[in-house]
């Protein structure tokens, strides 16, 4: 049986009691993995190694870090057949879909890391004190604690890992309880063989129910100078609660109920392609996934006919299999909640256009339309392969309904003609929107997050920068200056 420890100040230790729980693969419930069972105790440890680690790491030339960085993206290029396969059986990722745009997505994240080792630019800045030189500075902040999901397991923890660290700070890293190894451990392995030094990357794992006592030692103590979580909105609040009390700065990604606007001048073809996509990838178990299809009424008919067509032959099953669409979801309880509330809309009288039934630990790709206002599908982020369909009289009633949301993530806008999509992105709440296209997407130099319930704070160039140094202001006097006493 494998067994995944923490990875601390460049070892591989046990939690300290010695717990551990159970790493199972959703679709077959296979046990792949018995993992540390960290403790708030385990967290406060790998917060002193990173602490003890971080003035070296961040005095280091970015020339060293960058070649770290450009080594980790090799490595894993190296391992790309295993970590595909991994994906598979710890987050039940289809190989063929999701699994190989994870894979495809990283090596580049990591390189673009490599460059970021360099962007820290700072500014000289005119005094009206004569013979002073006033400088602002970009430098590390310290100690970067991470929280990520379970659901783009290796993009989203290389993400959180990636910009702190090629920017010199030290983070300690938590995994979901979900991947502990595909979205966490992995980069311990892969950053030791690429020579990071011991203590700038730390990952602490817990047990499901465990993640509370270790997010309140990220957040509490003194040495961890920023946060970055991605995660659910209701996780997200509550860190941002303590955060805020305790005054540090908090990236969070959160969670989307994300609209792909059809126009009545799409081409349809494409929009339903784009629409099954956008909703099905991954299950629907995609922060950006398109969960909100708002369709001029001109084309409804026939865009929901295709749409209907297209996702009842959308194939469901084991994940490592060619030509699987709609893997497991990933836990029980997340069937059980999708399932749930596709019934409650529908007994408050959706109807459902295509899907709607188990399969295992799978749920068919669904399409329902009139689900009512008040249901939870319409109002929440359900985390499954469920669309659910509006329809409206014209664009700016499309615009109002994708705004009906508390969240703001992602949006898609399909029309044939740019320049009113163009018009209406600028009208949509959301932080990321894309003309002709369906709301899934990222590309590593994006500035990406959302607004709303959403979150605050970006990843992604220029934005990472902002987000993981400190701008401090230095002046240098090259002589004396007056004083009035
Ligand atoms: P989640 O909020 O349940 O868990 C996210 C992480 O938070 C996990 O590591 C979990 O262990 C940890 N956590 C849970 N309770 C905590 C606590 N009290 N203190 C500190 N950490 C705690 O979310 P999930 O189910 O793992 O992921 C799915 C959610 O993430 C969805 O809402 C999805 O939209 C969102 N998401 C957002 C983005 C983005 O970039 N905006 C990307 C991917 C996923």
């Amino acid at each position: 049986m494998t067994e995944y420890r923490h990875f601390i100040g460049g070892d591989w230790v046990q939690a300290g009691d010695g717990a551990t729980y159970e790493d199972r693969n959703p679709y077959t419930g296979e046990v792949l993995a018995t993992v540390a069972a960290g403790s708030r105790e385990d967290a406060r440890r790998a917060v002193e190694a990173a602490q003890a680690a971080f003035p070296a790491w961040s005095q280091t030339a970015p020339a060293e870090r960058q070649r770290i960085f450009l080594a980790a993206a090799d490595i894993l290029e190296r391992r790309s057949d295993e970590v595909v396969g991994l994906l598979a059986s710890e987050t039940g990722c289809c190989i063929y879909g999701f699994g190989m745009f994870q894979m495809g997505f990283v090596p580049g994240l990591l390189r673009q890391a490599a460059a970021l080792a360099y962007s820290p630019i700072g500014q000289v800045l005119p005094s009206d004190l004569p013979g002073t030189m006033a400088m602002g500075l970009r430098r590390p902040v310290g100690v970067v604690g991470a929280i990520f999901p379970w659901n783009a397991a290796l993009i989203l923890s290389a993400r959180g890992i990636a910009a702190p660290l090629a920017l010199g700070n030290t983070v300690v890293a938590k995994p979901s309880e979900e991947s502990p190894f595909v979205g966490g451990l992995l980069w311990a392995e892969i950053f030791a063989e690429a020579g990071l030094p011991d203590g700038v990357l730390n990952i602490v794992t817990h047990a499901p129910g465990g993640a509370a006592p270790i997010g309140e030692e990220l957040v509490e103590h003194p040495a961890v100078r920023r946060l970055n979580f991605t995660g659910s909105t209701a996780t997200g609040r509550k860190l941002a609660e303590a955060a805020g009390r305790n005054l540090k700065r908090v990236v969070l990604e959160l969670g989307g109920h994300n609209p792909l606007l059809v126009l009545d001048d799409a081409d349809l073809d494409y929009a339903v392609d784009a629409s099954a996509f956008g909703a099905y990838l991954h299950q629907g178990q995609i922060c950006m996934s398109a969960r909100r299809l708002v369709v001029d009424r001109k084309v409804a008919d026939e865009y929901l006919e295709r749409l209907a067509a297209k996702t009842a032959g959308l194939a469901v099953g084991d994940p490592a299999t060619p030509g699987t669409i709609i893997g497991p979801l990933i836990t029980t309880q997340a069937l059980e909640t999708v399932a749930g509330r596709v019934a409650e809309a529908v007994a408050g009288g959706a109807r459902v256009l295509a899907g709607g039934e188990r399969v295992g630990n799978c749920y068919q790709a669904t399409l329902v339309a009139d689900v009512p206002p008040d249901s939870e599908l319409a109002r929440v982020e359900t985390f499954g392969p469920v669309a659910m369909v509006e329809v409206v009289d014209g664009a700016d009633e499309a615009v109002a309904r994708a705004n009906a949301t508390d969240y703001g993530l992602a949006a898609g806008i399909l029309t044939g003609d740019p320049d009113r999509g163009m018009a209406l992105a600028d009208r949509l709440q959301a932080g990321i929107v894309h003309v002709n296209d369906q709301p899934v997407g990222d590309e590593p130099q994006m500035p990406f997050g959302g607004v709303k319930d959403s979150g605050w704070g970006r990843f992604g160039g220029q934005a990472a920068v902002d987000e993981f140094t400190e701008l401090k202001w230095v002046t240098v006097q090259s002589g004396t200056r007056p004083f009035p006493f």
